[in-house]
This record gives structure tokens, C-alpha cells and sequence, in this order.
């Protein structure tokens, strides 16, 4: 490893202290972050190929143990090259190599207390923690942390693009904030954010270099478990960038401290910012996954697939017996292996009528996946069943329940923000579920952080203005190319994403007629199941869509994978346009989706390819053709291409 370099930088007169400088590099010597102890704070600085990309920033907390925002030095400094290889089943990658330097700082206050700043540092990403060991008083076993002072302080010339917090108690049936705000693109950093409480992770930002260049940077945080909150970064000030923030007071109905407690010996989750020169590293990170571990083994091998979905375009009354049982029959038709029944299928279906309609399912080799409502006590969301998984008495009683009918996962809606109180509700779901061989996804949620490696049964999570949108309002239906351009590049690089489906109706309506229609093309549509990544992915089929499309659509749409090896950015720039290629095996899928009004030319290298010949679908045509050493095409406006 690139041995820690410890620069004496000046001499601190009125402590007669040695203040000093420690830098790790990455592995490959680009990405350098230097930690400084000056004035006894702690700041950190980084660049990436002689780029700045982080000026000195704050670093520390203050707790009911110490104020470690000031009077600390550094005691001691150890550094240590990690080097892991782990398999994933359900993300981006299956085979990962971790390479990382690291250094852990002992940083003592005037009164002897002391936490231990890890910071490691890969080719292309930066992840820090605090941890704190049990303290020199011997007495001290818990710690509440009132407020992070970690900071981001960008050069000047940043544009964000990112994604407002929401005050809480708010929206839908006072449902807010679940991570379902309009993101802006390239704005300057000194905008004030909508609702004047900061942004939700991811956060992404481009920093020029010149006319022509760019450095990304992509800020968010993973490891989060019931031992703390889910943060967000606050509003901009010039002084301090953007700051940590704690969940705000309002959330879960104002129920549960918005500070987190743990015990002693525990740590903060970790801050992490991807670096690159191009869009590649924000695309191809694995940093969410790479610093955490299982937290507990799978019970069971869980299967990845498709799901049909009745309630996106065909809503409340499609929850009965019979249609979900056309649903099934589409599933099967297209050798799906799941059918989600939406919420209120306690009412319109019955308990009951349950056992038949899983047998029904089993029957046509489909297995469910079942709703719920997360309520609880937090927002007033109506649909039922609730009252189920917000207690671990009736929640595990259920799920026995469900294991007995022969359910494959659930779909829990409607939590309450992103206290401790609620990062606890969301570790118990998946942990029962786990004990009764159920995958989850959540919806109306907070971002996933690490989760799917850190809990084997977890699979994805919407938190996003989802498909949903695109049914409701003409006005997100005309955004979705921008919606669908944005999340490659920010909320699905840092986890799996429940969009909620390849969408073929042409009309957001039962009849497919009526209401307003959708604005993408067909191979638009069909890209996106490459473009997005989930373990459990939605293909929001109706019969009247499946009635309409081609046999070379429908030929697409049953051999559509989602157990992915490998994935490669090729070209894109956020809101505009993404071209990425995925493997699954030893097959690459390339596919590229422009999301904006007018056509994008884009040239990608293809010499990865190893197949002679391939399959382009572009124009609404599919033809087979030699695979080309590289790809130039222009892709019209709300419009894709598929090579496979
Ligand atoms: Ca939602």
C-alpha cells in the first residue's frame, strides 16, 4: 500500500502542540484524502487526479460523552491496506474485489475521551466513520449523538443535482417524507432547497475542470442499522457546504428521538463519496456494499425474477380474486416467477380466499408477493392490512401464515421517516422475515443503505417518485425520461430500485385508450428493465398491453434477466441520457435510453462483446447484425436501443 505520509505542518504556539497532516491515498495513488488536526479540529480534504474535489471540511460530533467538534488532537495513527473478496446474488456486481488503504486516527479530547476516525480509501471512493470504544472512565457503556459535524464543502463552481428533504407530516395521508421529491438538474449550489431541510441521499454533483471535463461526485451513506438514524445532508451555507443532518423532529408522527443512541463499543454508519473523472465510478460503485457485511445467513437460497403487478395501471378494485388471478395467468404466460398482490386484499379478497388464490399461483409454477401496510401509528395511509408489521407478535404470526400458503415476499408500505425508531422497524421486518424464508421490498420508504448485503432477504426499495407517478399525473408521465435518466447515475448506483415496472400500456388506463398516454417508446420502456437493477424487478404488464405488443417484444419481455454479474457504463449524462451495459453470465446487455426532447448521438466501444452476432433493437424493429467493433446511432427523443 501507499505508506500514510505524516507531514509536521506548523507548530501550534499556544498549545505547543505538533499539528499535522496525514494522507491516504487510494491504491492506485489518484484519489488522495488529506486529514489535517490543525487548531484542534479535525478536517479533511480530497482530490482526485490533481482535482479538487472536497476542500477542507469538518469532521467530529458532539455527544453526551464530549464535544468532539473541537479541543481534540490526534493521539495515535494506525494504517492497514484491506483487501476483501465477497459474491453478491442481488446488486449491480457478483464478484467484488475490495481494495482499500486505511487509517484509523485516535482523536482525544481536553477531557481524555476518544473516538477513532476510520477513514479507507479506494480507487475511486472515500468512506469514514466514527467509532466509538468503550471510554478510559470504565462507567460510560451508551452514547447519544446530539449532531454530526461532518461536512462536504464542494469547490465553488459545483452544480448539484439533487433531491429535496420534505418537512414531515405531510403529502398523501401525511405520508411525507418518503424520498418522493423532484430532483433538479445542474443547479448552483447556493439555491436554497425547496422545502428548506436539506436533500436526501444520494446527492450528486459535477464540478468542472475545464470546458470539456468534469469531476463526479456522488455523496451518501451506508450501514445503517437500528443502531442509528438514516441522515441527509443539510442546505448549502459557504461556510460549511452541506452538513449531516438527523431526521427531523416531526417524523413517525413526532414519535422516537430524531438523535440516535447506541452501545458502547459501536460506530456511526459510514460516509461515502464516489469519485471520478467520468460518470463510470458513480455508475459501477460498490462502496454501499463493499465496508459492511451480512448481518445475519439467508435461510434460504432466494430467487431473483419478474413480477406482474396489477394496481399500477388497473388500481384499488384490481385487488380481488379474479384478477389477480388473470395476473397470475399473465406471470405464467411470460414465465414470470412472481404476481404482487397490492394492498387491500385483506378487504377485497379475505383471508380466507387467500390459500386458494397461492394455490392458484403454485399451480401456474408463480409465486406471490403480498402487501402490507407498515402502520402502525405514523401517517394516516388507509390500506390495509396494517396493524401487522409494525408488531413483532402479529407480524410473526403472519408470517408463518404466509410461509404456510406458500408466499415468496412481501411488499411493506408507508413508513414514518428515518429515525433510529423507524431504521429499527425496517431491521425487524426483514430479520422475521428471514426466520420465515420472505424476501422484502419496501415502498413509500427511506434509501436503502447497504441493505442488500447486510440483510440477505432484503431486495429493493422505491424511494423515488415512482412509476406510480407516471399513472397519476400527465406531468410525470412526460418526465419520466428524466426520471429514468437521473437514477443510474444517483438512486439506483447506491442500491436496488423498485421502479415498478416496464410499463407497455400506451394509455395510463384499464381500456388503454383512455387518460393521458405515455410518453416513451416501446424499447424505451424495455431498455429501462436494463437500465434499472433489481433483484425482483416489476414488468407492469396488463392483458390489454400484452394483447398489443410484437412477438419480438414479448419474445424481450419473457427472457428479461435480473441476476446480473456485471455492469459497465458506456456513455450518459444525467436527466439527459444513459447507455450502460449489464452481463448476466456470459451475456451482455447493452441499452441506452435518451430521456429528453430531441435525439442524442452516442458512439460506444463494444469490443467486450465476444458474440460474432447480435440482436439491435432500435426503431421500433428488432434485426440481427455482426456485432460491431463499436456502436453509433442516434437515438430519437423518449426513445432506447437494446443490443444483446
Ligand atoms: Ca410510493
Amino acid at each position: 500500500m501507499n505508506k500514510i505520509i505524516v507531514v509536521c505542518a506548523l507548530l501550534l504556539s499556544s498549545a505547543h502542540l505538533m499539528a499535522k497532516d496525514y494522507v491516504v491515498k487510494s491504491p492506485d495513488g489518484k484519489l488522495i484524502v488529506t486529514i489535517s488536526d490543525n487548531d484542534k479540529t479535525i478536517k479533511y480534504q480530497a482530490e482526485y487526479d490533481g482535482n479538487k474535489v472536497l476542500l477542507p471540511s469538518a469532521l467530529g460530533f458532539t455527544s453526551d460523552i464530549d464535544d468532539f467538534t473541537k479541543n481534540v488532537t490526534v493521539a495515535n495513527v494506525s494504517e492497514n491496506a484491506i483487501d476483501k473478496k465477497y459474491s453478491m446474488t442481488r446488486i449491480k456486481a457478483s464478484d467484488i474485489h475490495y481494495q482499500a488503504n486505511q487509517v484509523k486516527l485516535n482523536v482525544v479530547s481536553a477531557n481524555k475521551h476518544n473516538y477513532i476516525l476510520n477513514f479507507q480509501v479506494s480507487d475511486h471512493d472515500i468512506a469514514y466513520r466514527y467509532e466509538l470504544p468503550q471510554q478510559n472512565d470504565g462507567e460510560t457503556k451508551v452514547v447519544k449523538i446530539y449532531s454530526e459535524a461532518s461536512s462536504f464543502r464542494l469547490p465553488d463552481e459545483t452544480r448539484t443535482f439533487i433531491c429535496p428533504q420534505i418537512n414531515p407530516m405531510t403529502g398523501w395521508k401525511r405520508s411525507k417524507p418518503s424520498y418522493e421529491e423532484d430532483y433538479e438538474a445542474d443547479a448552483e449550489m447556493n439555491k436554497k432547497s425547496r422545502f428548506g431541510v436539506g436533500y436526501t441521499f444520494p446527492c450528486l454533483f459535477r464540478t468542472p475542470i475545464n470546458n470539456k471535463a468534469n469531476v463526479w461526485t456522488l455523496i451518501s451513506e451506508t450501514g445503517v442499522t437500528s443502531k442509528y438514524c438514516g441522515s441527509r445532508l443539510s442546505d448549502f451555507t459557504p461556510e460549511n457546504g452541506y452538513t449531516i443532518a438527523f431526521p427531523q423532529e416531526g417524523e413517525n408522527n413526532g414519535i422516537g428521538s430524531s438523535m440516535p443512541a447506541f452501545g458502547l463499543p459501536g460506530a456511526t454508519p459510514w460516509r461515502t463519496i464516489t469519485v471520478g473523472t467520468s460518470l463510470k465510478p458513480i455508475v459501477e460503485t460498490t462502496i454501499p456494499f463493499d465496508v459492511v457485511d451480512p448481518l445475519y445467513e439467508a435461510s434460504q437460497i432466494y430467487q431473483p425474477g419478474r413480477y406482474t403487478w396489477s394496481w399500477l395501471i388497473w388500481q384499488d378494485s384490481s385487488v380481488n380474486f379474479e384478477t389477480q388471478k388473470t395476473f397470475i395467468d399473465l406471470a405464467s404466460k411470460y414465465g414470470y416467477e412472481y404476481t404482487l398482490v397490492d394492498g387491500l386484499w385483506d378487504e377485497q379478497i379475505g383471508r380466507d380466499k387467500m390459500k386458494e388464490l397461492a394455490d392458484y399461483a403454485n399451480s401456474k409454477n408463480v409465486k406471490l408477493l403480498v402487501w402490507y401496510n407498515s402502520n402502525g401509528m405514523q401517517n394516516d395511509a388507509p390500506q390495509g392490512p396494517r396493524d401487522i408489521m409494525s408488531n413483532t407478535i402479529a407480524r410473526k404470526k403472519e408470517m408463518k401464515w404466509l410461509k404456510s400458503l406458500g408466499v415468496a415476499g412481501l411488499k411493506v408500505d408507508f413508513f414514518g421517516g428515518d429515525k433510529q425508531e423507524t431504521m429499527k422497524l425496517y431491521e425487524d421486518i426483514l430479520s422475521d422475515a428471514n426466520d420465515y424464508g420472505l424476501q422484502i421490498i419496501f415502498h413509500g420508504c427511506t434509501l436503502p443503505r447497504g441493505w442488500e448485503r447486510m440483510y440477505p432477504n432484503y431486495v429493493a426499495s422505491e424511494a423515488a417518485l415512482a412509476s406510480e407517478n407516471v399513472y397519476f399525473s400527465e406531468r410525470h408521465a412526460q418526465l419520466e425520461g428524466f426520471e429514468m435518466t437521473m437514477h443510474p447515475f444517483s438512486r439506483n448506483a447506491v442500491g436496488s430500485f423498485d421502479w415498478g415496472g416496464v410499463i407497455m400500456n400506451k394509455y395510463m388506463s384499464q381500456d388503454n385508450k383512455s387518460r393521458h398516454k405515455r410518453y416513451t417508446s416501446d424499447i424505451f420502456e424495455m431498455a429501462t428493465a436494463i437500465t434499472n437493477q433489481a433483484s425482483v424487478n416489476c414488468v407492469a404488464l396488463t392483458p390489454q398491453s400484452d394483447s398489443t405488443v410484437t412477438d419480438w417484444q414479448r419474445d424481450f419481455l419473457k427472457e428479461i434477466p435480473t441476476a446480473w454479474d456485471e455492469v459497465r457504463y458506456l456513455d450518459g449524462y444525467p436527466t439527459k441520457y444513459v447507455v450502460l451495459a449489464r452481463r448476466s453470465g456470459d451475456k451482455w446487455y447493452i441499452a441506452g435510453i435518451n430521456g429528453t426532447s430531441k435525439p442524442i448521438k452516442i458512439q460506444v466501444n463494444l469490443d467486450f462483446m465476444k458474440l460474432p452476432k447480435v440482436d439491435l433493437y432500435y426503431n421500433n424493429k428488432v434485426k440481427k447484425m455482426k456485432t460491431p467493433k463499436s456502436l453509433s446511432l442516434s437515438i430519437p427523443a423518449m426513445d432506447g436501443f437494446i443490443l444483446k
